[in-house]
């Protein structure tokens, strides 16, 4: 099968990912292969290539935001995988997201938070991913796509949508709150669109770098959009942070209500303008309880319920598409932060 792999790590520049011939996986006991149609890019996908979050071993497979067909089943593990565990039948669109397994016998697993699982593996990092043509992953990890949902819309729900829906919930936020967002890529427009119905008389407040993004902002519904350095109307009960910097960390604690919350949104954070947190001024940016939170990624829960809640509004993401074999190009337009919505890779109709 055709596959896109990440071969050597670096800046992207020189370590662009390669289209490679590779073996069509196998099922073991309790996997499933999917036919892969479409993938989303992430910004994760450059902090593994650039190695802030590198895979253990190359070359690896990556994409985390899986949609495809199940065509083949590994052998059933036990009685245990009966039907009342949600076998999947060959046929069935599924989805795949960031997590790929976890020990499920820790303290983590236990609580439904294998997010924080110290054996929790990465679709995409850890295992093979979904920039190919197939994918195996294990059964527990794959969930059925509402109908309403294209492959390429349900793409980018599994990562920027599933973690989008767990920084809101991490957020606290109530209905008739001010909110803020500081960057807004795919995660940021999917978290707008779910607030917007969860929360009617929140208000959004939209912080970002470019001109497009505050415009994006604006027709999906924020109250105001502005530059990072903006000053919002009002100070904010909360603020979803979803850049890959610091600075506007900074920026956003100053931004907050006291007993405000920030929530950060990334699975690294670039050390390039690590240097904004010299201006972190106590009396100004943390006194007055106010709180940072970062979130690790999704759990499961956090996966099946944004996919019925995404489904029932309906949230239809912006999509761009790609071929595979353009998924260098997909990555460094993110990287250059030239975003309107979210990036998928069409690899089968
Ligand atoms: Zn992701
Ligand atoms: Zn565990």
């Amino acid at each position: 099968m055709k596959a896109m792999v990440i071969a050597r790590t670096g800046r992207l520049e020189d370590a662009r990912l390669e289209l490679r011939e590779v073996p069509t996986p196998v099922p073991s006991a309790g996997e499933i292969l999917i036919k892969v149609s479409a993938c989303g890019v992430c910004h994760t996908e450059l902090d593994e290539i650039e190695g802030r979050t590198p895979p253990p071993r190359l070359p690896v497979i990556p994409g985390h935001q899986v949609v495809g067909r199940v065509v083949a089943v590994g052998p059933r593990q036990s009685a245990n995988s009966g039907p009342e565990s949600g076998m999947l039948a060959v046929g069935s669109r599924v989805g795949v997201a960031w997590i790929f397994s976890a020990c499920g016998k820790c303290e983590y697993c236990r609580s439904g938070q294998e997010n924080l699982c110290s054996e929790f593996k990465a679709t995409g990092r850890d295992a093979n991913g979904g920039y190919a043509e197939y994918m195996s992953v294990p059964e527990a990890s794959a969930y059925l796509i509402p109908e309403v949902f294209t492959d390429a819309e349900a793409a980018p729900l599994l990562c920027a949508g599933a973690v989008g829906y767990r920084s809101l919930r991490l957020t606290g936020i109530k209905d008739d709150q001010s909110l803020g967002l500081t960057g807004f890529g795919a995660s940021g427009h999917l978290v707008l669109k779910t607030v917007r119905h969860q929360h009617p008389k929140t208000r959004v407040y939209v912080f970002a770098r470019s001109k497009e993004e505050q415009t994006f902002a604006s027709e999906l519904g924020a109250m105001w959009a502005g530059d990072t350095n903006d000053k919002a109307p009002e100070l904010l009960d909360a603020i979803i942070d979803t850049t890959p910097v610091w600075g506007p960390v900074v920026a956003a604690l100053a931004a907050l209500k006291p007993g405000g919350r920030l929530v950060i949104n990334a699975i690294r954070k670039e050390e390039a303008d690590k240097q904004a947190l010299l201006g972190l001024d106590y009396a100004r940016h943390l006194w007055m309880e106010k709180e940072i939170k970062s979130v690790a990624n999704v759990t499961r829960r956090d996966i099946g319920e944004f996919l019925t809640l995404a489904a029932q509004i309906p949230i239809k993401p912006e999509v761009q598409e790609y071929r595979l074999e353009d998924a260098n190009q997909a990555l460094l337009e993110l990287e250059d932060r030239r975003i309107r919505g979210a990036k998928v890779l069409r690899i089968s109709r």
